[in-house]
């Protein structure tokens, strides 16, 4: 079965990677060193495994590389940023107390509302990052609180989490640790699913995070994923920062900003059905950050 959110271009790329018949064996590693892994995976037939949940074959992958040995399962509270690492799951991250004093606790809620209870044991941070679906919820939620990645490889990198949707990893590479830092985490938070049943994909997910300065704004980020792959809405951004805020400006602040939007193909909702349905999840999402309601 093709993914939801998919074009019906991408879906035939989907079913013939789950599909294709390899040839040989798949012979997996289980690496104890960050040295060793990047070493395994500099090969081009090498490909990396988290939790395993969307895990695709591709048709020249030999050597499947698994990250859980490194002992990258961990929250860490430091002074100014909060460390999580790759193979966390989304049930830690979730149950995670030090994450539910940060934003409201937007990285639990978004987390607690990934598909369900199994697959939350095992889908790990840094997979719902690195395997770039549309329908993910962590990366709307770590863009909003200004989250960086550690990269390791030939050199260890780190890059702002919108930097990443918009590079390639290097052969070697992969994510260590998500970085969250403590200042970009003061205000309020918001996180918003809509799926068709409460464990399918997501088909809008919207981050909503701001800090106010008496009866204004002083900073608002707001981010989706499922309508377009997880971005920033710089212009909801830009109209409501440093703004005492009314429902009018909140409805045309960002009725415009989602008329602009470009949104990816969907053969499940037309377009008109999923840019009202992303307006109406944004401004739920603003009031309850902005307004209290
Ligand atoms: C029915 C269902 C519903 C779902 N609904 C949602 C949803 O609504 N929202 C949501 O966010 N997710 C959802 N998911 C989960 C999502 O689609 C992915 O399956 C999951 O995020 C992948 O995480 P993983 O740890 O299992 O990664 P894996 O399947 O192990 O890996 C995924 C890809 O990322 C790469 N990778 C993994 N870890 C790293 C790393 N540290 N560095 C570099 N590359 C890496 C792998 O090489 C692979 O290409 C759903 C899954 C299912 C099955």
């Amino acid at each position: 079965m093709g993914a939801p959110g998919q074009s019906v271009k991408r879906q035939r790329r989907y079913l013939g990677w789950n599909c294709c018949g390899r040839r040989g064996e798949l012979e997996f590693h289980y690496p104890r060193t960050v040295k060793k892994t990047v070493a395994l995976l500099r090969r081009p037939s090498s490909l990396a495994v988290a939790g395993g949940t969307s895990f695709i074959v591709k048709p020249r992958a030999e050597h499947l590389v698994d990250l859980t040995r490194l002992e990258l399962n961990y929250i860490r509270d430091k002074k100014t940023e909060v460390l999580i690492g790759a193979t966390t799951t989304a049930t830690n991250i979730s149950e995670s107390q030090v994450l539910g004093r940060l934003a409201s606790g937007i990285l639990c809620a978004a987390s607690s509302i990934i598909a369900d209870t199994q697959l939350r044991n095992v889908i790990t941070v840094g997979g719902d990052i690195a395997c770039r679906y549309i329908w993910a919820n962590l990366p709307p939620a770590l863009m909003v609180l200004d989250a960086r990645l550690k990269i390791v490889g030939s050199k260890e990198r780190v890059i702002a989490i919108e930097k990443f949707f918009k590079s390639r990893l290097q052969p070697g590479e992969f994510i260590s640790e998500v970085i969250v830092p403590k200042k970009s985490t003061k205000g309020k938070g918001a996180f918003i699913k809509f799926s068709r049943t409460k464990s399918e994909y997501s088909l809008i997910a919207v981050a909503v995070y701001a800090e106010r300065l008496g009866k204004k704004t002083s900073v608002v980020r707001v981010a989706v994923s499922g309508n377009t792959p997880p971005t920033r809405i710089k212009a909801i951004e830009v109209g409501l920062q440093g703004k005492v805020i009314t429902e009018e400006l909140l409805e045309r602040t960002t009725m415009k900003a989602v008329t602009q939007l470009q949104l990816t193909e969907s053969y499940i909702f037309s377009e008109d059905y999923r840019r009202e349905l992303l307006g109406t999840l944004l401004k739920r999402g603003l009031k309850k950050v902005l307004m209290g309601g």
